[in-house]
């Protein structure tokens, strides 16, 4: 039997964390959320989620450095990070996607791009639990 992935929600603002959650829950995942850089790297550390959906924007340990630092870990340097940004700057997906992240979406979150963006990379793992799930919702492309 497959385990249910768990997505670890790091998102400071407790409105877009609980639509975050509320679109993976929907999709059958199993989250758990942190409201800080600190609070996520300790999650990840401790729990070893499938994925990781990171604001960039956050006090103290922005979303950029935490996904340094858990990706200079080897304990968590496997984990695909998304990365959530509301920079529209030109050179930010590159400053996002050369500090480690493995994807970029920019916000407002919207349920199909997250969702496709999800698919993607917990598929990338290869651990097979796309085609296994059948809460999972069809692709429907980018
Ligand atoms: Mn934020």
């Amino acid at each position: 039997m497959k385990k249910t992935p768990v997505i670890l929600i790091v998102e400071d603002n407790p409105k877009n964390r609980r639509l975050v959650n509320d679109i993976l829950e929907s999709q059958g995942y199993d989250t758990i959320q942190a409201s800080n850089g600190r609070e996520g790297i300790n999650l990840a550390r401790r729990q070893k989620p499938e994925l990781i959906v990171m604001d960039m924007q956050m006090p103290e340990i922005d979303g950029l450095q935490a996904t340094r630092i858990l990706k200079s870990d080897r304990a968590t340097s496997h984990i695909p990070i998304i990365a959530l940004t509301a920079m529209a700057m030109k050179g930010d997906r590159e400053k996002i996607l050369g500090g480690g992240c493995d994807d970029y979406l920019q916000k407002p979150v919207r349920f199909d791009t997250l969702t496709v963006s999800v698919q993607k990379w917990l598929g990338k793992q290869g651990d097979g639990s796309l085609a296994s799930r059948p809460a999972a919702k069809k692709e429907s492309g980018p």
